[in-house]
């Protein structure tokens, strides 16, 4: 399925903790922060492991598959130019349910979506940033 433009976008502020969730994607990697520790995903990234508060944490890449926990569809044109409708999902991660990511589900009729549908990352460049997004996994896990 064709996907419109990419919407207008405000993109976030980059800092030392967050710029690899929000640049791997140039390289088709989905980076998160995992605790060296105890193994403990860290997402949104900080510097610490909220879980054992150890400093030795790092961006690890992981599948960029997962599961859609919830959503939403979005049919109000917030701003000129945003394309409606649009889905707006919370998306669990394979090897981390625990870390839910806020994205986009795209490349399917928003009415497809569904709960527990298996998804897959993909990377919508904006400027120099690389925003993960989801669309339907390809093949069923
Ligand atoms: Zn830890």
């Amino acid at each position: 399925m064709t996907q419109p433009a990419p919407p207008p976008r405000t993109l976030p502020a980059i800092d030392p903790d967050n710029r690899a969730y929000w640049t791997r994607g140039r390289d088709g990697v989905l980076a998160i922060f995992k605790c060296h520790s105890c193994h403990a995903y860290v997402h949104p990234p900080v510097p610490f492991c909220p879980a054992c508060d150890t400093v030795a944490v790092s961006p690890q890449a992981v599948s960029g598959r997962g599961t859609v926990v919830t959503f939403t569809v979005n049919h109000k044109q917030w701003v000129p130019g945003l394309p409606v409708p649009y889905v707006l999902a919370l998306v669990a991660l394979e090897e981390a349910p625990e870390v839910r990511l806020v994205a986009n589900i795209t490349h399917c009729d928003p009415a497809e979506v569904t709960f527990g549908m298996a998804v897959e990352v993909w990377f919508e460049p904006a400027e120099d940033l690389w925003i993960p997004q989801f669309r339907p996994a390809r093949s069923a896990a």
